[in-house]
């Protein structure tokens, strides 16, 4: 089971922010912004793009939904998408609150983000979200 399996579970802690009967959004753990947040399938599937095509839309569609309540709950220009999947092999997109350009920079991350932020910027995004 995937360690992102094991957090729509449950079974490990995470800031969630959503949930639908296909899919799950949550803070990531090493956020680059603050909300950064990952939109994840519920079954297990490495790569984002062998998800069937009806799958994919739906999940877009989840995920669009999840934007508008980062960029309603939080300040920031824009909500940024990116797909990497290097190191978990449970495919998400990761959406980045952008303030500028730079904002999207996978190698600037928060150092150490404190517990009790991030429990804040998940609840502002969590209550936010239709
Ligand atoms: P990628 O697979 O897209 O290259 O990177 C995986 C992302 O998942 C990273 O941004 C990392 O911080 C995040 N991540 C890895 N393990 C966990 C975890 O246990 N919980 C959460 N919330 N995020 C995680």
């Amino acid at each position: 089971m995937t360690i992102f399996s094991r957090i729509i579970k449950g079974e490990l802690p995470s800031y969630k922010i959503a949930e639908d009967d296909r899919f799950f959004a949550f803070l990531d753990i090493n956020p680059i912004t603050w909300g950064h947040t990952l939109v994840v399938p519920k079954i297990e599937e490495d790569y984002l793009f062998d998800i069937d095509d009806d799958m994919l839309g739906d999940m877009f569609k989840f995920t669009k939904r999840v934007a508008a309540a980062i960029k309603t709950a939080l300040p920031c220009r824009k909500v940024g998408m990116a797909v990497l999947g290097l190191e978990v092999p449970h495919a998400h997109i990761h959406l980045v609150p952008l303030k500028n350009e730079g904002d999207l920079d996978f190698k600037k991350k928060i150092e150490n983000p404190s517990p009790k932020k991030m429990k804040e910027v998940c609840e502002l995004i969590a209550k936010s979200f239709k």
